[in-house]
């Protein structure tokens, strides 16, 4: 990827990255927001109706009473007693009395309050209650009231007093609706005449409609229902306030987020080009892990393995910059490098060791490079011993293609240098691809090692890969051999060569010839 995409690429991410967890935090405060004044308009709703319900149970057993008790006489001084009984005990009722041709003729007020005529109902309901919406008496002429009739009696409400609720916010609408009825019995403020309708054949809507959040719902006893509304505007004024409290905290993880992946963008960005300087100012050096000689312990060898001390005083581990610098030509510099660095700390011991032998890791490009036989040319020259004292590491996925790879390891061979394939079994190498190759050693993977007595699945492939290996007359170095009871194993098998923190961990070389020249005898 070229340096000013994955810059762009970073910034678009970077960008998504902040504006992600603000985008979540202003619809999370924008839900919550809906939803907390639904459930309040809800509340407002279901408010108001049971205070309705309440009104048509206190009208419905007056009037119930009144039938019942009446005699010759209905406005009679024992009516009016009942009458007023009934008023007092009726918190919702202003009065009952009764009603002749439109006009109440006595009433819980008395006799001769004045003319208190009511006329005939706007509405009849269907279980035949008449509903006067809209009365007015001489006796209090700015009041308007409400009458529910039932036969000659009628109970008088202050039309105000179900919709009186305790909502003292004077944005809201309120409504009572009579069924049958479009036109609400009673309302207060803006009332949107398509509303009820959505309520359909249902006990409850909420919605929200242009810029109102609406709640109805139906009474379960009687055929009336109840509508509240508020402004969306109010929903608005409270999103803002949640948002005000959620954003903050959605910029503070897209920041954060945005400046990891930036930096982890840097890093890898800036990588080759701190490989680039770090072999420039001598920051790689090796280390070597002995070979051992599974039968005698011996050390036979030692695998170079490289490492790099960066100026800040970490070590980086090669899994970490090899693959970045397998990404480009950069390999065959470090490839170079590695080689100088066995020269130098080896060279001597190699000379007056001949049975010995370091390993070398090649990477794939490397095989393919034309400066790889220079580079190894050099580390002769350099060194002044045979090619037999190398022996060149290369992992399975450096030798896919199967008529290159056959000339590869035969001009490598023909050179004296030894050959092993690396992570074996990892790969997809099959009996007959290694037949054609001109191999000497297979280096059994240490994923394979550690399965030895284990339940893992992969415990059952080791012995198969000794029998490969065996068939093919190859010598074995097994892995990362940590415990003695693996080592037991892989001797019992027959595998020839191991490594690993059993025997020792990679050091400087000084510390290997240091070992095979005084060998702590047991
Ligand atoms: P590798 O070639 O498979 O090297 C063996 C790795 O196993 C080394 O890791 C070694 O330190 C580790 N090891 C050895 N014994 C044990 C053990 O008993 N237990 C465990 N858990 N690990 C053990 P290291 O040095 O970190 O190297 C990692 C990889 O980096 C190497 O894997 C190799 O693929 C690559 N590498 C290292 N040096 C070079 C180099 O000079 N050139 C190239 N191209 N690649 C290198
Ligand atoms: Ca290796
Ligand atoms: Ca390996």
């Amino acid at each position: 990827m070229k340096k000013s995409t994955a810059t762009a690429l970073t910034l678009v991410v970077a960008t998504l990255a902040t504006g992600l967890p603000v985008w979540v935090a202003v619809n999370e405060s924008e839900r919550q927001g809906l939803d907390a004044e639904t459930a309040r308009v809800l509340g407002y709703a279901r408010d108001v109706l049971l205070r309705s319900d309440r009104t048509a149970d206190q009208a419905d057993s007056g009037i119930t009473r009144l039938k019942q008790a009446q005699g010759a006489d209905p406005c009679s001084d024992a009516s009016l007693a009942l009458m007023r009984q009934i008023d007092l005990s009726s918190s919702y009722l202003q009065a009952v009395g009764y009603v002749r041709d439109g006009r109440m003729l006595c009433s819980s007020l008395g006799r001769d309050i004045g003319d208190m005529i009511l006329g005939d109902p706007d509405i009849i309901t269907a279980n035949g209650v008449g509903i006067h919406k809209e009365l007015r008496f001489p006796f209090t002429p700015k009041q308007s009231f409400i009458a529910l009739q039932r036969g000659d009696y009628a109970a008088i409400i202050h039309k105000d007093l179900p919709l009186d609720t305790t909502i003292s916010d004077k944005d809201v609408s309120l409504a009572i609706y009579s069924l049958s009825e479009s036109t609400p019995v009673a309302s207060r403020g803006t009332i949107i005449p398509g509303w009820m309708a959505r309520l359909g054949s249902g006990n409850q809507a909420t919605f929200v409609d242009g810029r109102h959040v609406v709640a109805i719902v139906k009474s379960g006893r009687y055929r009336t229902a109840s509508l509240a509304a508020i402004p969306v505007d109010k929903l608005n004024a409270r999103t803002d306030a949640l948002a005000r409290r959620l954003v903050p905290v959605g910029v503070i993880a897209g920041i954060a987020l945005a400046l990891s992946l930036t930096m982890l963008a840097r890093t890898q960005m800036a990588l080759p080009a701190a490989i680039r300087a770090g072999l420039k100012r001598q920051e790689f050096f090796m280390v070597y892990q002995p070979i051992i000689d599974l039968q005698t312990g011996e050390c036979v060898g030692a695998e170079a393995l490289l490492r790099w001390m960066r100026p800040t005083g970490e070590l980086v581990d090669p899994a970490t910059f090899i693959p970045i610098a397998e990404k480009s030509t950069l390999i065959l510099l470090i490839t170079e490098r590695v080689l100088e660095l066995v020269a130098r700390d080896t060279g001597r011991f190699l000379a007056s060791h001949p049975g010995f032998h370091i390993a070398i890791n090649l990477s794939a490009q490397d095989l393919h490079s034309p400066s790889l036989g220079g580079d190894l040319e050099r580390l002769l020259a350099r060194t002044g011993v045979p090619a037999s004292s190398f022996v060149l590491e290369i992992t399975e996925r450096g030798l896919v293609d199967v008529d290159v790879a056959r000339e590869l390891t035969r001009v490598i061979r023909a050179a004296g240098y030894g050959i092993a394939i690396d992570d074996f079994g990892t790969g997809y190498s099959s009996l007959s691809y290694l037949e054609k190759l001109e191999v000497d050693m297979l280096k059994i993977d240490k994923s394979f090692i550690e399965a030895i007595a284990t339940d893992a699945p992969t415990s059952e492939v080791v012995p198969h890969i000794i029998e490969m290996a065996k068939s093919l007359k190859l010598r074995m170095v097994a892995e990362g051999v940590e415990t003695e009871a693996q080592a037991a194993y892989l001797r019992g098998r027959g595998v020839q060569f191991a490594q690993g923190w059993l025997f020792g961990r990679p050091a400087p070389f000084a510390e290997v010839a240091q070992r095979v020249d005084n060998p702590v005898t047991a």
